[in-house]
């Protein structure tokens, strides 16, 4: 089939990549100069399966209120006269029960773990190399109340077989030494093991050439205005090209598939999640995090990618504003000081803000729509880089006939005709 994949985010990009070696011919249109300039350009650097849960689940809103509150809080949230967020947040409400969470996060774990397994085949088959690191991660508890706390998580890893160690002071600082320098700081840990971590930007751009390689066309600098219907298929997508043709369409526009979907009569509730993230050299390479540490009091992940830290976290709820508010650089500012005060070089920080393409479940939507030839695979949320190789692959393998290794039915649009969503 001639394919036209619509957005070249690392969604975009694994999509592509995994249809071009079924044997299609590939077309990726963005209408950035290169892959992974949005959504997918700084975010914390986290393959984290064993983390992969929906924001929505029991006692979120009472938390949320007291986010909201919290100096250097994980949760801002600036009201606006738009309707889809005031039905998107009251969608994430009514996920915020135990039953719906359970389902939900059964939803995701399994597309999170055999997403990490195609990385690691990737890594094997083609030796991509993204500032990559096989090393866990640790949550990192600065009250014993939080350690305390985890029992709910523990419960949930073991249902899921997670491996997961819990660390007292001395065994957090086993994993991650830099921090015998704060001790008094935390009290202890929950490090998973399993998890990896990674530039995702520089896995985009890699994963673009190898695709290129394998016949893949990039049109960059392209924006996508429509797409156009044709009985019950799509006959074309109108860009700042022209208009283009192909047998089938994906689209992995992240935040923006809505406003490309709704004309079609698709509704997905996709909204933007806003985080942020400051990107730093390491100055004192012993000072540095080997791998991902999250703060959980202010639920920042700080990364260490190569001879960099990237520091990650917030969740604005602000509409689709791409601006810079100085009071997030100071929370994540101030947790990489306080954890790792001799880690990085703060003089010299970029600071960059994403759009998060968020459902109100958790899960992302892959699958088909009800145009015959028109596929999704969009809405991964905090989670896109720790997905993204599983959901490409298994798109890929959806539009080819093939069944694919997991089940992917419970991943569909159609999950939202029943009564949640
Ligand atoms: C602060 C932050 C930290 C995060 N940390 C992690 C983490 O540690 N681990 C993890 O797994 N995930 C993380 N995420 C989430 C992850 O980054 C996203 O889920 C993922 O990047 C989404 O990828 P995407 O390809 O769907 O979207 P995008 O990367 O946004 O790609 C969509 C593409 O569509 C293009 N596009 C949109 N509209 C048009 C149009 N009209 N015409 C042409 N092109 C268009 C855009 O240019 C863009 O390239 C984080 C996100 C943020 C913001």
């Amino acid at each position: 089939m001639k394919v036209l994949v619509l957005g070249g985010g690392v969604i975009g990009v694994t999509t592509a990549y995994y249809l071009a070696k079924s044997g299609h011919e590939v077309t990726v249109v963005d209408r950035q100069p290169k892959a992974a300039q949005e959504t997918s350009f700084a975010n914390a650097g986290e393959v984290s399966p064993g983390y992969s849960s929906p924001w929505a689940g029991p006692g979120v809103p009472v938390k949320a209120i007291k986010w909201l509150l919290m100096r250097h809080g994980p949760l801002v949230v600036w009201p606006k006269l738009d309707p889809r967020m005031w039905v998107w947040l009251l969608k994430m409400l009514r996920n915020c029960t135990a039953a719906r969470y359970a389902v939900n996060k059964s939803r995701m774990i399994p597309i999170a773990e055999y997403s990490r397994d195609c990385l690691r085949a990737l890594r094997t088959d083609i030796g991509i190399q993204y500032d990559e690191r096989s090393q866990g991660t640790l949550q990192l508890f600065r009250k014993q109340a939080q350690l305390d706390g985890t029992a709910g998580d523990i419960e949930v890893l073991k249902q899921y077989g997670v491996p997961y160690e819990v660390l007292d002071r001395a065994g957090c600082i086993a994993a991650e030494p830099a921090l015998a320098a704060v001790k008094d700081k935390f009290v202890g840990g929950l490090r998973l093991p399993e998890d990896e971590t990674g530039d995702c930007q520089m896995f985009t751009e890699a994963l673009a050439a190898q695709a290129a390689q394998l016949g893949v066309k990039f049109m960059f600098n392209t924006g996508i205005e429509s797409l156009v219907a044709d009985g019950s298929r799509i006959g074309g997508v109108v860009t700042s090209a022209g208009l283009l043709k192909a047998d089938a369409y994906v689209v992995a526009l992240g935040s923006w598939s809505p406003y490309l979907l709704r004309p079609l009569g698709i509704s997905v509730p996709v909204y933007a999640v806003k985080g942020y993230s400051i990107t730093v050299r390491i100055k004192d390479p012993d000072g540095a995090p080997v791998s991902t540490v999250m703060d959980e009091s202010y639920k920042v992940a700080i990364t260490r990618l190569g001879d960099r830290i990237r520091v990650g976290g917030t969740a604005e709820i602000s509409g689709y504003s791409n601006k810079l508010e100085a009071a997030r650089q100071a929370t994540l500012d101030h947790s990489l000081t306080d954890l790792f005060p001799r880690g990085g070089d703060l003089s010299v920080a970029n600071f960059w803000c994403g759009l998060r393409p968020m459902t109100p479940d958790g899960p992302p939507v892959i699958g088909p729509t009800r145009y015959a030839n028109l596929h999704l695979n969009t809405g991964h949320g905090t989670l896109g880089w720790t997905m993204a190789c599983g959901s490409g692959r298994v798109l890929a393998d959806l539009m080819s006939g093939k069944k694919p290794d997991i089940d992917t039915s419970v991943l569909a649009l159609s999950r939202y005709q029943h009564r949640f969503g």
